[in-house]
């Protein structure tokens, strides 16, 4: 990794099946509450911690099981929640090219924001030394929206994702 990386390890991962090559990045948003930022609800919810009392909408979620492999706060800091060779829960429902469950063979990285606002500097530089990592260790061939490959689910990234800014 480019920059120190701080882990707090996830409950909700499991193992990757057997055959599958680990050859796609999928590109997230999340903000807990909903577009506010610099607060721990997205480790909360990561971590099976969050209080379903703190905030309405933490009602309608704290019962998920999710994790990501990575988040990547505003000023660029990154979190590892999942090692690469587990598979963490962030794509759900979702296929690729013909190839569905899209969770076995992805790392999934959220980025702090939403679809309604710019991303920060910081995080398009975090993210792209954290693909470069990547692309060192695993045949990396797809990096995709998490809107791409749940179309009509789920919207993040979202419009403000500048795909320009990373290769
Ligand atoms: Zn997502």
């Amino acid at each position: 990794m480019a920059s120190p990386c701080q882990v707090i390890l996830s409950p909700n991962t499991d193992s990757r099946p057997a055959d599958s090559g680990i050859d796609m990045i999928v590109v997230h948003n999340i903000s807990l509450p909903p577009n506010q930022f610099g607060g721990n609800g997205i480790i909360e919810l990561f971590t099976n911690t969050l209080d379903a009392t703190e905030h309405p909408y933490y009602a309608t979620i704290a019962h998920l099981k999710v994790s990501s492999h990575f988040l990547i706060r505003r000023d660029g800091q990154l979190i590892q929640f999942a090692s690469c060779l587990q598979r963490a829960w962030h794509a759900g429902v979702s296929s690729w090219q013909g190839r569905e469950r899209c969770n076995d063979f992805s790392i999934g990285i959220e980025l702090e924001g939403s679809d309604d606002c710019a991303f920060a500097n910081a995080q398009y530089l975090s993210l792209q030394a954290l693909i470069d990592a990547l692309k060192k260790r695993y045949p990396i061939r797809h990096i995709v929206g998490h809107s791409q490959i749940a179309p009509g689910r789920k919207t993040d990234p979202g419009p403000f994702f500048d795909w320009q800014r990373i290769t």
